[in-house]
């Protein structure tokens, strides 16, 4: 048993906390007699409907507040740390780690290597299940946690524990056996390095990552990142058009296999292989409901499809006069100025300069406009016509936040270049909206 405290620091208006009065400054010290270890407890003690909660207030006073509700209702505290708990680092140290191939001097966060199993559930994050222990695997099991998002980036063990520089690696399909023995959805994801874990590897993986369906939902394949900072580490080289090609046709090949049997395709490369290899992106029904959108996997199409719809409905009657600015990454520049084109034909009055902005920070191998800097952008429109606006996409910020990986923030590319700045949300309808309106 441990004595851990949890602080409160927010309590939604009008949920059951807030009925009751708990107040943020407030201290959650059990829930049915159950000290709370982190939030994976929390989450458990709460999906009850009848609830006993030990709270500290602020004056030192305990109140045990008798709580009647329904089972799965959230109780509306949001405490100090999500985690309630310390951060699990990894103990991996994988060849191709982004990490490790950061400049000095960016914000301490960005450093912290985080494979934590409880970050999965809450987040989303993908974990590499080799700091976890029997009990760790058997406390998701009995919480029946699902899905849990796993980096396997080769089924060959022997190779798994070459790429991430860890004799505990092969634990990976024992883990991964328990998990589908107990129904636990699973999704994987492969970093595929050229010349390591693509060609007959990745084929392996996929062939036996399929034994693991139905529970093993999806497993994405995408493309190492590999930035200008690699001074010292592994080599590892780019791939090209043809590794691209090479790559989705082993791809789709299992796709052809799996959908034949299951219905779902299973198996999906990152739409970066797409435009490496100069391919059409496959159509909605083949991302079986985009379960790895986060990954980059599918965005494109949806972006593509939401464009789509929203265009058809517009009526050209309307004139509309505008002159505005997109900056965005290299590799998703073409598709920006056809989906611009396109705008162009229902409406000649607009004009949009598309920018595509060279990535100097991390090197020009980084295409994509997640990683692209405030400084950059600064730099390269500062003498260039932006209009009367300029478009960002969203996934240059932190979520939640203004500001951009380099500590640059929204504030300071309006100041900088002199324009309003609109961050566009990564959806057809927005970046219509925010052209037209
Ligand atoms: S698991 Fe590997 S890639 Fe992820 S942070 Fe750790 S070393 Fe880096």
């Amino acid at each position: 048993m441990n004595n851990k405290c949890h602080k409160i620091i927010h309590i939604k208006e009008e949920s059951i906390a807030y009925e009751v009065g708990i107040e943020p400054g407030d201290t959650l010290i059990s829930i049915n007699n159950q000290l709370v270890e982190d939030a994976l407890d929390y989450h458990y003690l709460v999906d009850d409907e009848y609830l006993e909660v030990l709270i500290r207030k602020n004056n030192g006073d305990e109140w045990l507040l008798d709580i009647e509700k329904d089972y799965d209702e959230e109780l509306g505290i949001e405490f100090e740390n999500n985690l309630m708990d310390e951060y699990k680092s990894c103990s991996n140290k994988c060849i191709f780690c982004f990490i490790d191939q950061l400049p000095k001097g960016m914000r301490d966060t960005l450093y912290f290597k985080d494979d934590d199993s409880r970050l999965s559930f809450l987040q989303g994050n993908y974990i590499t299940l080799t700091n976890m222990k029997d009990k760790d695997v058997d406390r998701l099991i009995k919480y029946h946690l699902s899905p849990i998002n796993i980096s396997i980036h080769a089924m060959n063990m022997e190779l798994r524990k070459e790429m991430l520089n860890n004799r505990f690696a092969d634990r990976l399909i024992g883990y991964m056996k328990k998990f589908y023995d107990a129904g636990i959805i699973m999704n994987g994801q492969i970093v595929l390095c050229k010349g390591i874990n693509d060609g007959k590897e990745l084929d392996y993986s996929i062939g036996e990552l399929r034994k693991f369906m139905p529970h093993m939902q999806s497993v994405s394949v995408v493309p190492v990142g590999l930035s200008k900072h690699r001074e010292g580490l592994h080599k590892l080289e780019l791939f090209t058009k043809q590794d691209a090609n090479e790559v989705l046709d082993i791809i789709h090949k299992w796709q052809g296999i799996i959908y034949n049997e299951t219905g779902n395709n299973f198996i999906h490369a990152g739409d970066e292989f797409y435009l490496l290899a100069d391919r059409d992106f496959p159509v909605e029904d083949n991302y079986d409901g985009y379960l790895q959108l986060e990954n980059g996997v599918g965005m494109s199409r949806l972006l593509l499809d939401e464009f789509e719809l929203c265009y058809n409905e517009l009526n050209s009657d309307h004139l509309i006069i505008s002159n505005k600015s997109i900056a965005t990454g290299i590799s998703a520049s073409e598709m920006i100025s056809d989906m611009v084109n396109r705008l162009n034909e229902k409406f000649p009055n607009i004009k949009v300069n598309i920018y595509p902005i060279i990535n100097n920070f991390f090197g020009h191998n980084i295409t994509v406009s997640g990683l692209l800097t405030g400084r950059d952008i600064i730099d390269q429109l500062k003498d260039k016509e932006l209009g009367e606006e300029l478009l960002l996409p969203c996934n240059l910020l932190r979520s939640g936040e203004e500001t951009l990986l380099d500590d640059i923030t929204v504030t300071d590319i309006e100041n900088a270049l002199q324009v309003k700045v609109t961050v566009v949300q990564s959806s057809g309808q927005d970046f219509i909206r925010n052209i037209l309106r």
